[in-house]
């Protein structure tokens, strides 16, 4: 039996944090940030449940990062650590696709990391995951696996910097509208895809699936595109 999903609506901004999962900041040799940072990633990015696959530019040394996401429910500025989850109306799970040579040119240059994290289709997502059914966002597991194989699956525990935390960072920069995105950052185990590749992700809370989290989804070379 198919679930019918909500798909999300598109958002203004995508906000995704970085290194907020210590063992994943060991993994690339970053260092621990003191406080939260993020980057952006343009709604072009988004590939909602059952549209396409993910499209890998050529020469392109393609990552996946599992993450929670949060899915803003209203106009949000300057949210405290204590009111930010008021403004979260769901969640959802998303893939962080990365062009991780790109990104490492990025760092040793000191360039934006547009490029390597703002390809189109780089960002699939699962359907809207209502917020209920992760009542706990600090108490859930993500996984991914790559062709069956289980690659990424921690807790979100784990996270250096909690949600409401995370929240009280991008809108302490800059003001989130409905359907806004904030992606929380990836356990370990991200690792590389190539075409033919299929990723399956996913959420679990108390040990059982949320189905509104699933994601599966190919890989495909990109036809034409930056790089061609
Ligand atoms: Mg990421």
């Amino acid at each position: 039996m198919s679930l019918t999903r909500t798909l999300l609506r598109t958002p203004h901004t995508i906000a995704c944090i970085g290194r907020n999962y210590a063992d994943h900041i060991k993994e690339l040799n970053n260092t621990a940030p003191s406080t939260p940072f993020f980057f952006l990633k343009p709604p072009g990015t988004l590939l909602h449940p059952n549209a396409g696959p993910v499209l890998c530019p050529r020469g392109v040394d393609l990552h996946y990062e599992v993450e929670l996401a949060a899915v803003m429910g209203r106009e949000a500025d300057d949210l405290t650590a204590e009111n930010a989850l008021d403004a979260v109306k769901g969640w959802c799970v998303g893939i962080d696709m990365t062009a991780r040579n790109y990104q490492e040119t990025a760092k040793s240059k000191g360039l934006p990391w547009t490029l390597c994290k703002g390809f189109k289709t780089f960002l699939p997502v699962s359907g809207f995951i209502p917020r209920a059914l992760i009542p706990d966002a600090q108490d859930a597991e993500l996984y991914l696996s790559v062709n069956g194989e289980v690659r990424q699956q921690d807790s979100t525990a784990l996270m250096l910097f909690a949600v409401p935390r995370l929240l009280q960072h991008v809108t302490a920069v800059t003001t989130l509208y409905e359907d806004d995105l904030v992606l929380t950052g990836t356990p370990k185990g991200v690792g590389k895809v190539v075409a033919g590749d299929v990723m399956r992700a996913g959420i679990r809370v108390g040990g059982r699936e949320i189905e509104e989290g699933r994601i599966e989804v190919r890989v495909e070379d990109r036809v034409g595109g930056y790089g061609a």
